[in-house]
């Protein structure tokens, strides 16, 4: 017996959501449904809704939910109904690198988040037309209600408003875990990044949290440098009007910065980000390209320097254990960040893509 829901559903190449009834089919013994409480808008909805990632459209997105646990599968032992949960990525819990803890490098990962199937093959979702793609990050939160995977399921303590924590799964997480799981900042050290939107605020925060001393935000839009600088940046620069790598070496006085984090996969940024190293400084990248991307670095004069460039999936978090210790940081006051988001009205959600998109809003949640 099936559930009706609503849902935003992504029909086809860039064209916009669009509201719907669909049919939710029933929840299989590895799963739990979630009545939806909020969602976050990210990035990678909008890449996917575009085509340039492989989910098959018609799709329903969202994979920044929050939401109560209304039933559970019965082979489910980590939830019960009433739970509180915040959704994140989806991991196969089998592979190598699940095995190891680095479940965000899933062999499986692009099956489990963007193939909008189950194993079987089947969809939770469909409309008269047919099946509609789901458990896109085992989950497809843009609905009133999901049947959602085990290893998407994070619960959280129930005191916190839901709608504020909806954006830990996916953006928040990839920000704050880049610097605590992989840079790992000394107390004391400097740290750049480039791209303060979702991603980059929440490094920002984690980087004061470690104890980095220099913060410097890097962004083409004025009122995120100002949001930057109220969440802990010691330094912003925009560089529509300033020398970025000279303004950098200005304020590390000529030492050049010792991390840099990059949320925008721009090609020239990330050849910035490297030119603006200290020696033995690290660059990493957090921030999705279309496949097929090439950037280039100089290599003559900077091997001496013994710089390291790496590539970040969800901040290399288990998604388990991490977004608990955010929720303790944000109930401390550390990780303020409820002041990035916007709510909207999940049939406002084409408004609240176009307001991340044109930098207005960093970060739009869906309040069902
Ligand atoms: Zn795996
Ligand atoms: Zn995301």
């Amino acid at each position: 017996m099936s559930t009706t829901v609503t849902a935003a559903v992504a029909p086809g190449t860039g064209q916009p959501l669009t509201i719907q009834q669909l049919q939710l089919d029933d929840l299989r013994p590895d799963e739990v449904r979630v009545h939806m409480v909020a969602t976050g808008i990210c990035h990678t909805d909008a890449i996917v809704r575009d085509g340039i990632y492989p989910t098959p459209l018609p799709a329903v997105l969202g994979h920044e939910g929050a939401g109560i646990v209304e039933a559970v599968g019965s082979a489910i032992i980590t939830v019960a109904p009433g739970d509180h949960v915040v959704l994140s990525a989806a991991y196969c819990g089998h592979c190598k690198n699940c095995r190891a803890g680095l479940v965000a490098y899933c062999e499986n990962l692009m099956a489990e988040d963007f193939g909008g199937r189950r194993r079987d093959g089947s969809t939770s979702l469909s409309s008269e037309t047919g099946p509609i793609s789901s458990h896109f990050f085992g989950q497809s939160a843009f609905a009133t209600r999901a049947n959602v995977v085990e290893t998407s399921i994070i619960k959280v303590d129930p005191t916190v408003p839901l709608a504020a924590l909806a954006p830990l799964g996916c953006g928040l997480q990839t920000g704050a875990g880049a610097v605590f799981n992989e840079l790992r900042p000394e107390a004391g050290t400097s740290l750049v990044v480039f791209g303060v939107g979702a991603v980059g605020s929440a490094a920002i925060m984690a980087a004061r949290v470690a104890g980095c001393t220099t913060v410097i935000g890097v962004d083409l839009h004025d009122s995120r440098l100002h949001l930057a600088e109220q969440i802990g940046a010691t330094h912003t620069i925009n560089p529509a009007t300033t020398d970025v790598v000279a303004e950098i070496a200005k304020i590390t006085r000529g030492e050049g910065v010792n991390y840099a984090l990059d949320t925008t996969a721009v090609p020239t940024v990330l050849r910035q980000a490297a030119a603006a190293l200290s020696i033995r400084g690290t660059l990493a990248l957090v921030g999705a390209a279309k496949p097929g991307t090439d950037v280039s670095f100089e290599i003559g004069s900077s091997l001496v320097k013994g710089w390291t460039f790496k590539t970040i999936i969800q901040g290399s978090a288990v998604p388990q254990v991490f977004i608990p210790r955010l929720v303790k940081l944000w109930q401390q006051g550390r990780f303020p960040f409820d002041k990035l988001i916007q709510t909207y009205a999940l049939d406002d959600i084409n408004t609240a893509f176009a307001d991340s998109e044109s930098g207005k809003i960093i970060k739009p949640v869906i309040v069902f």
